[in-house]
This record gives C-alpha cells, structure tokens and sequence, in this order.
C-alpha cells in the first residue's frame, strides 16, 4: 500500500515534528487538525519522535470542573542540538541551539585577523566549538548537526572556502583544518555526523526571506566585502536559494581594476574597505576592526558628518545601481539589503525609486522596495540553522 512506504512514514514523521517545533503546546488533535493527518497516524507517528528522544508530553493540564485533561506535545528537552560556527572579518563564533532555533550557549572569540594564514583562525574557531559542545554535554545533549558559515564563496566537493579576500585566504579546506583541532567536530563526525560549510549570503538570505515573506527575493549584504543571493520560490521545488557574486558586478564602465580581474566591480565604489578609507577611518578599522569602524561610519553618515556623508552618498548611487540592473532581470518583491548597508537602506531606496526607468515606475512594473534587514548581525546564524532543521526534518530518526 502505497501509505504505508518508509518515504511517506518518515515525511509524515517530518511533518510532525516540526508542528510540535513551530505549535508549542499543541496536543495530538491538534496537530492531526494542522496537518490533515488521522488522530491515529498522527498517536503512532508521536510514540515513534517521543521512542526517539526527540519529544516529550507535558503540561497536562485539567481544565477547571469538566473536560478529560489535555496532554500537550514539545520538543524533548534533551534532544539532540544544531551547533553553528562563523568565522567573520573579525571573529570565531559558535552557538548551540536546539532544532526549535532557541539558542542554549555562545562563545564569540577575536581571532586577530591573522592575514594568510587559516591555521590560526581554525584553532581560534575550533576552540569556540568545543566549547559550546562542552556546555552541551555537560547539560546531556548529543550534536544533530554542525553548519560552519564563512564570509566567502564555498564550492567542490567536499566543499572548500574557493577564496577569502577579507582573511587572505586562497582555497583553504576549513572543514579539514577544524577537524584537526575540534574534538567535538572529530566526535561528530566519527559517529556518522557530516559537518557543513556554507556562504554566510546564502544562508542569511534564507533567514531574510522567511522574516519579510514574498516569493523572490534579493540580498545584497556588506560587513567586509558584498556578497548577495537571491531566493526564489517554486511551487514545485519549493525555495532555492542561488548565490551571486553582486559585489563584482561591474558597474562602473572602465573602472578601477577589482581584485577579481575585472574592472569597475561593485566593490571597488562601495566595499567597506574602500568607503572607509576614503572617510579616513582606515587606521580605526586596523585598530578596533572592522565591525567598530563600520559602525563609527555609520553613525557619523546619519550625522551628516564629512567626509563620511558625500563618501556614502555616492556608494549609494552605485549600490541602487546594482540593484536596479539585477532588479529589472529578476523581478524580486522585495530587495533586502545587510551587514552595515542595512542601517543606511533607506538612502539606496531613495536613490533606486529616482532612477527607475518611466516604464517601471508606471503601474506596469511595480518596483520593489529597498529595505534594511530585519535580523541584522545573526541572519547567517538564525539562516543555517533554519536550513539544518529542513534537512533534519526530512528524515527525523535519523538525528
Ligand atoms: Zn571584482
């Protein structure tokens, strides 16, 4: 009988389990209501996720006077965790957080930025993972998954960082290198764990997308190069996430030659490197790092501060630019803009709705707006483990 495949079993597992990660508190009836399935599969499916570890019963409620009491479902409070680790221009940081996203431990180091050399970032990053996989063996919980984020393309198989500008890094086998020195990493993977490594665009995208909703969305994102995804929704095949190299669009015809090879790229008119450095706040980016620098740019912008202000002015011009060309070819409902591009989105919006051409500012072409991002620094964070819960939920006994 065609229901009765493992396929479907394990979908239908999926399917409960994440009502009982999403529908805190909901009873069997509940979720039988929720995801059309009969009270009897949805009671069987339940003894199988609780027989796991995966969920528990609780709250047994007795309604005041009448009514037979309500036993709720939640996710186990031992259940297995995601750990996610990011290694940005400035720092090492990993969190433990259980599949419903609530975050149960940080550690965030300073690595330095050690130019060149990856070896001294995995030892910063691996120690930030065995850290909070110390927190979490402590509390008696196993490790479901480890997502390593980096700020760079990743590719091949298995995948490597393809090049990291900000860290001067060429291919580098981050995976390999932590292996060396996480013992939480190499336990993990020993027992038939697979860690993976993931571009922080792609992975915050996926986040933004599920925090502003719309089918097609746009990402363009800058805390040390640009880098930008654009996620699509399928009826079919569900959402897609495609990552694109925005920063080395090139926008300025004849431009300055780009790291890349090519000349004029985003990056070269509106990277922060460049931008700080024209407002004369390179020597506090290699002083207190990139982020504080950022920040302090940030702010004397919003004060009208100069240089600061025509420096920006003129970035936003391009950055609406880019958006503009990719805009026109993708049709996206909404363009979200991250890192530090998010606190000044508004300027880039304003400049994108004054350069759209007459036919798109008819009601014939609906220009999307320009917005900052909704989760800010942890879109990456929140972005994989989000991901990691989808593939989790696919095939649930296995966690
Ligand atoms: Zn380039």
């Amino acid at each position: 009988m065609p229901l009765a495949t493992p396929d479907v079993r394990r979908h239908n597992l999926g399917l409960v389990l994440g009502r009982v990660l999403e529908g805190a508190g909901e009873a069997r009836a509940d979720i039988a209501a929720a995801t059309g399935l009969s009270r009897g599969s949805v009671t069987s499916l339940v003894a199988e996720l609780i027989e796991a570890g995966l969920v528990e019963e609780s709250d047994v409620v007795a309604p005041a006077g009448m009514g037979r009491p309500r036993t709720t479902l939640a996710l186990a409070a031992s259940a297995p965790c995601l750990v996610t680790a990011m290694v940005d221009a400035d720092h090492a940081t990993a969190v433990a957080a259980t599949l419903s996203g609530d975050e149960l431990a940080r550690v965030s180091l300073r690595h330095g930025r050690p130019m060149g050399d990856p070896g001294a970032i995995a030892d910063v990053l691996a120690r930030a993972i065995d850290d909070v996989a110390g927190e979490l063996d402590a509390a008696g919980r196993r490790i479901a998954d480890v997502c390593v984020v980096v700020w760079a393309p990743v590719d091949g198989s298995p995948a490597r960082v393809l090049a990291d500008t900000d860290l001067g890094w060429g291919e580098v086998d981050l995976l390999g290198l932590l292996r060396d020195r996480s013992a939480a990493l190499a336990t993990f993977e020993a027992t038939g764990g697979s860690s993976r490594l993931v571009p922080d665009s792609s992975v915050a995208a996926l986040a933004e997308h599920v925090a502003v909703g719309g089918d097609t969305l746009l990402y363009l994102k800058s805390d040390s190069g640009i880098g930008g995804a654009i996620v699509l929704t399928d009826q079919d095949a569900g959402v897609r996430v495609i990552g694109a190299a925005l920063g080395h669009l090139p926008v300025v015809p004849d431009g300055e030659l780009c790291a890349c090879g090519q000349h004029g790229c985003l990056v070269t008119v509106a990277g922060p490197d460049v931008l700080l450095s024209r407002a004369g706040l390179g020597p506090l980016a290699d002083r207190e790092g990139l982020t504080v620098a950022l920040e302090t740019f940030v702010a004397q912008v919003r004060a009208g501060e100069e240089p600061a202000a025509s420096v920006w002015r003129g970035a936003a011009r391009e950055i609406a630019r880019t958006a503009q060309i990719v805009a026109l070819t993708l049709g996206p409902d909404v363009i979200v803009l991250g890192g530090f591009f998010a606190a000044l989105a508004a300027d880039v919006d304003a400049v994108f709705r004054g350069i759209q051409p007459g036919i798109a500012r008819s009601a014939a072409v609906p220009v999307p707006p320009v917005v900052g991002s909704i989760l800010g620094a942890d879109a990456a964070l929140h972005g994989a483990q989000s991901d990691a819960r989808t593939r989790l939920l696919a095939d649930p006994l296995a966690i």
